[in-house]
């Protein structure tokens, strides 16, 4: 059971970025407005 009110909004990306997965270590680029891709179940991670 997750109540995290993040996990309502959707993320897109600011600007063109690289997002991982902080579980499967799977990367992927996404491009500014974008939204961020969920991978095991989490929205994935901007990398800064
Ligand atoms: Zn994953």
């Amino acid at each position: 059971m997750e109540t995290k009110g993040f996990g309502q909004l959707v993320a897109r990306a600011e600007k063109d970025s690289t997002v991982y997965c902080p579980i499967c270590h799977k990367m992927l680029e996404v491009k500014a407005g974008q939204i961020i891709p969920r991978c095991c179940g989490k929205v994935m991670e901007e990398m800064k």
